[in-house]
């Protein structure tokens, strides 16, 4: 075992493999308010990767309805058991916030250490879903926690009735636990832009990537008998596509989201598996500065790089084993928004292109609002965002404007 840094645990941890960076990481922020569990993203990707016989059950992406719903059905809550089992009582968090340790310092079992703690032999702890837990996969769409009438149950700050839609793709882990599982190798994360991808050549189906992948983004193909895996779009990503001429481009599911949820990129690394300071990356604004977007169950220990705002009016206890101790502070930076953050929340979709860096030049003020009792002033900025090559790709406003199109024919629309 290797002694390896985790950022989003503020500690050290073992993991298989030596530190081992790549240059640049895929992340993206899905910010989970704003979900109409519409799932264009899913059939975007079904529609792109997994529509072959054999995949039927293979769904890279998917929208699932929380808390009872899941793909495969109860993993997080399997997940979280097993870790449970291993080290009982143990898994809190501590130590105050900085810049090293972000959410403070995780003191409890990560996967791996509880594969060591509990004997199994193996890399990390995990299990292999059974058939019926792969087969439905928008389970429970829309049940929610019925905690009182509707009617009452929907107030902020928190309701008493409530579900949300978590949005799930792989997370192209700094520490995959599919890759640290395979007894082949044969899965591997790629230097240029830490997407992880499994050999196809190399794999023999043992399927212990899906066995040890906490998130269960890992599904194994019956009639190939290998298993495959998110892809993270990587011919758009590295800007082979002829759509964005040479520019790198945002992955299927992000770039068709109607409810404009989602923003994707890369963001440049330490040595170390840091994210190197870079203010003007959207992503790691909203994530490092702001810390507005967190990560999906980061005591895993995999360190995952897809981050959500969490939604607001879900019970604070839930969304704090689900995305840390960073909950509260996440999403006061979301509800009262500075004004840089109000501007870069406007690059969510609106282009398909990677964003690298963006820029916020100055409007004036347009509103002036009250949350939760403090007042919140609105400034019609506007924010440019660039590619990779420094090339302007979009360039929006804070106050969306507002076209009337001359009537010319009798129901022209
Ligand atoms: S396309 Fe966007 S809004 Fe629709 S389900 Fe997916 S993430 Fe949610
Ligand atoms: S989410 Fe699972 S499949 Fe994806 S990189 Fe992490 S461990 Fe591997």
């Amino acid at each position: 075992m290797a002694k390896v840094y985790n950022w989003q645990l503020g500690r050290e941890m073992d993991y298989r493999f030596e530190q081992a960076a790549p240059d640049w990481q895929f992340a993206a922020i899905f910010n989970t308010n704003r979900c109409l569990a519409c799932q264009t993203c899913t059939m975007a990707c079904k529609s792109t990767w997994t529509f072959s016989e054999g995949q039927e059950d293979m769904w890279w992406n998917n929208v699932e309805t929380k808390p009872y719903g899941g793909y495969p059905q109860h993993w997080d809550v399997k997940a979280l058991d097993l870790i449970e089992q291993a080290n009982p009582g143990g898994q809190s968090w501590g130590g105050s916030a900085g810049p090293e340790a972000p959410y403070g310092t995780y003191n409890g079992a990560t996967i791996f250490d509880a594969a060591r703690m509990a004997g199994t032999g193996q890399q990390a702890v995990g299990y292999i879903p059974t058939d019926e837990e792969w087969s439905a996969p928008n389970i429970h769409e829309d049940s929610p926690v019925a905690g009182a009438p509707l009617s009452e149950g929907a107030a902020l700050p928190v309701h008493k009735t409530w579900f949300f839609y978590l949005q799930r793709i792989c997370n192209h882990c700094s520490y995959p636990a599919c890759l640290s599982a395979c007894p082949r190798n044969a899965i591997y994360k790629r230097e240029e832009d830490g997407i992880v991808l499994i050999d196809q050549s190399r794999c023999r189906g043992y399927r212990k990537c899906v066995e040890q992948c906490p998130y269960k983004k890992s599904m194994y193909r019956p009639d190939t008998r290998v298993s495959e895996k998110c892809i993270g779009c990587f011919p758009r990503v590295e800007g082979s596509d002829p759509l964005t001429n040479g520019l790198p481009m945002e992955t299927r599911c992000m770039a068709v989201c109607p409810g404009q949820i989602r923003l994707q990129g890369l963001v440049p690394v330490e040595p170390d598996g840091s994210w190197k300071v870079d203010a003007d990356n959207p992503l790691y604004y909203l994530v490092r500065e702001e810390k507005m977007a967190l990560p999906l169950y980061p005591q895993f220990g995999t360190q995952p790089n897809v981050f959500y705002v969490p939604p607001r009016w879900v019970p604070r206890p839930y969304l704090k084993q689900m995305f840390g101790p960073g909950v509260d502070d996440a999403i006061a930076a979301y509800e009262r928004p500075s004004r840089r953050a109000q501007a870069v929340l406007q690059l969510f979709r609106v282009t398909q292109s990677i964003i690298f860096r963006f820029e916020v030049i100055e409007g004036p003020k347009v509103s002036e609002v009250n949350v939760n009792g403090r007042s919140l002033e609105v400034f019609d900025d506007t924010v440019i965002g660039y590619s990779r090559n420094g090339q302007e790709v979009v360039r929006v406003t804070v106050k969306e404007p507002f076209f009337e199109r001359p009537v010319q024919f009798l129901n022209s629309i």
